[in-house]
């Protein structure tokens, strides 16, 4: 089981939680040659920390940005947006 913790509620499963989407790991393709779609994006797979998007459905329903390790995918910071 794999805990968020919220800074409203405390430490909470995952299950709670949905996540919306990540801040850092987005490169836009629609500049690169022979791509014709502007809305095209790749993932870079990059290794070290990532900045997420998430919400608490089902406790406070705030939003939250957490930091995770791209490798561990452990949570190493969390702040209300
Ligand atoms: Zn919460």
């Amino acid at each position: 089981m794999l805990l968020i913790p919220c800074p409203h509620c405390g430490p909470r499963n995952q299950e709670e939680f949905a996540y919306e989407r990540s801040v850092d790991s987005l490169v836009r393709l629609d500049d690169a040659p022979g791509v014709a779609m502007a809305a095209l994006y790749a993932r870079a797979n990059l290794r070290g920390e990532d900045h997420e998007i998430w919400v608490h459905v089902q406790g406070c329903g705030q939003w939250l940005r957490l930091t995770r390790d791209r490798v561990t995918h452990a949570f190493r910071d969390v702040e209300a947006l």
